[in-house]
C-alpha cells in the first residue's frame, strides 16, 4: 500500500493529509433512518490516517459488511484556532466528495457497547476522497451504483453547517493545514457488493469513480 497521504488539488497539487474528522448525523433524515437522535451539538470521530484512499478501486475487507455514506469533504489549508464563524472559508481549500464507507454491524456493536467507532469507520481504503477544486459544491451531490442514484444530498439540508463544523472543531482542538473534514451523509445509506461500480458526483457532473472488488 502507498504511505503517501496526499489529495489532489484540481491544479494537480499533491496535499499531504494529517487528520481525517468526520462529524455524525448531520442531516435529519439519516439520524432518523439509522434511529438516532439528532444531535444538539456537533460531535465528530476520525478515521485514522491509512484508510485514505484516492484510487479507483476499493476491497471489502474478508467477512464484513460495508456501508456508504456519500459527503462533502472540506481540505483545509492552514491551521487554525478558535475560528469565528465569519472567517471559515479563509481556511478551506478546496472542496471534494467521499465516501466515509463504515461497517455498520461492527458500528451498531460499538454502539450498544458505548465503545469508540474507530475500527469500525477505519479499515484499509475506507476514506474514499475525489480531488480537491476551490469551487463549493452547491447543488445536489449524489452517489450512483452501477448508474442507478443511491443517495442524494445538497448541503443546504446540514443540521450544521460547515462554517459551524469548522469553527467549532478549531474550538475544540487546533486544526492544521492538510485535516479533512468529512461533512456528514444524507439518507440512503447501504451496502456495497463485489462488482459494484459508483460514481460520485454533483449536478450533471461525475467527479470520482471506483470499483469495488
Ligand atoms: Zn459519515
Amino acid at each position: 500500500m502507498t504511505m503517501n497521504f496526499s489529495v489532489k488539488t484540481k491544479q494537480n497539487t499533491l496535499i499531504s493529509i494529517r487528520n481525517i474528522y468526520c462529524i455524525g448525523r448531520n442531516y435529519r433524515a439519516h439520524a432518523t433512518e439509522l434511529n438516532s437522535e439528532v444531535p444538539k451539538e456537533p460531535f465528530f470521530f476520525q478515521k485514522s490516517l491509512p484508510s485514505l484512499n484516492t484510487s479507483n478501486e476499493f476491497t471489502i475487507p474478508k467477512d464484513r459488511e460495508i456501508h456508504h455514506e456519500l459527503e462533502v469533504v472540506i481540505l483545509i489549508g492552514k491551521n487554525g484556532e478558535e475560528i469565528p464563524i465569519k472567517n471559515t472559508d479563509d481556511y478551506i481549500q478546496g472542496y471534494g466528495l467521499g465516501l466515509d464507507l463504515t461497517d455498520r454491524k461492527y458500528q451498531n456493536e460499538l454502539i450498544r457497547d458505548q465503545l469508540p467507532w474507530l475500527l469500525s469507520k477505519s479499515f484499509k481504503g475506507s476514506a474514499i476522497v475525489s480531488c480537491f477544486q476551490d469551487e463549493k459544491i452547491s447543488e445536489d451531490f449524489w452517489l450512483k451504483i452501477n448508474g442507478d442514484i443511491h443517495q442524494k444530498g445538497n448541503i443546504n439540508r446540514m443540521i450544521f453547517s460547515i462554517a459551524e463544523q469548522i469553527s467549532f472543531l478549531s474550538g475544540m482542538l487546533p486544526l492544521m493545514k492538510g485535516d479533512l473534514i468529512f461533512t456528514g451523509t444524507p439518507s440512503g445509506v447501504g451496502p456495497i457488493q463485489n462488482g459494484d461500480k459508483l460514481e460520485l458526483g454533483y449536478g450533471a457532473k461525475t467527479i470520482h469513480s471506483l470499483m469495488v472488488k
